[in-house]
């Protein structure tokens, strides 16, 4: 039987996508949705997009050889970040669209079903007004789920000892990536109260600061159950859709 060579599509060659779909043993997509964008002042600004690959491939490497992860889109919907240097920001309309055309790709090859996985929250609303549109013009089983959705009040309360999750660039996503790519957390010269910080919106300068102190909580053991965590409950959800 053929097989794919990697869950992540962009390590394959041609030939390895082609049989694997042609002899059926390749039967659903993920497609990993993230973005580009401040962090607070230790965590590097690729984490949503790292993130949600991380899991999509592990949940992937759970169902081999059945699904496959597509390129992530790394650039999100982000305005709300625009304060901070660096955030890159896709309208909505156009991260919609581009998301579309990723799913509609994998549709013209004969995938079925797909599952987008969201690591960064500014896309969930986007989404989520499009995606019975989505349903409607591709005539497949496609979902949307960010990948926290995992998680219970009482894990939450369990291992978070904030009680913040995802919160942005907290304690969740601080211990996520100290267990999974650790060099992302970089705390060499982090001084919070002299950093020269432009937030306009109030709330969202006291929501930084408070993210700032709870990411101080995170530990790669937390990290490591929140994760295994998110690939069961991911690998379960596209188990079911490819059934
Ligand atoms: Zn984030």
């Amino acid at each position: 039987m053929a097989q794919i060579k990697s869950v992540l599509l962009w390590e394959n060659q041609r030939r390895y996508i082609r049989e694997a779909i042609d002899e059926g043993t390749l039967k659903g997509a993920i497609i990993p949705t993230g973005s580009t964008e401040q962090h607070n002042e230790h965590l590097a600004m690729y984490h949503d997009t790292q993130s949600a690959v991380y899991v999509s491939k592990l949940a992937a490497e759970k169902l081999y050889p059945n699904v496959v992860v597509t390129t992530p889109l790394a650039i999100g919907v982000s305005e709300h970040w625009m304060d901070h240097k660096g955030t890159l920001t896709l309208r909505p309309e156009v991260f919609g669209e581009v998301l579309y055309d990723v799913a509609d790709s994998m549709r013209r090859h004969g995938i079925k079903n797909i599952l987008i996985v969201n690591g960064h929250a500014g896309n969930s609303g986007p989404v989520m007004q499009r995606l019975d549109g989505y349903k409607e013009k591709l005539g497949i089983n496609i979902e949307y789920h960010s990948y926290w959705e995992a998680y219970s009040g009482e894990l939450v309360k369990e291992q978070m000892e904030s009680g913040v999750c995802p919160g942005h660039a907290a304690e969740f996503e601080t211990a996520f990536a100290l267990a999974a790519f650790p060099d992302n957390v970089d705390w060499n010269g982090v001084d919070y109260d002299t950093a020269k910080l432009t937030i306009s919106d109030e709330g969202q300068a006291k929501s930084d600061r408070e993210y700032h102190h709870q990411a101080k909580l995170a530990t790669t053991e937390k990290g490591q159950v929140m994760i295994d965590v998110a690939v069961e409950w991911v690998a379960e959800k596209i188990r079911q859709m490819i059934a």
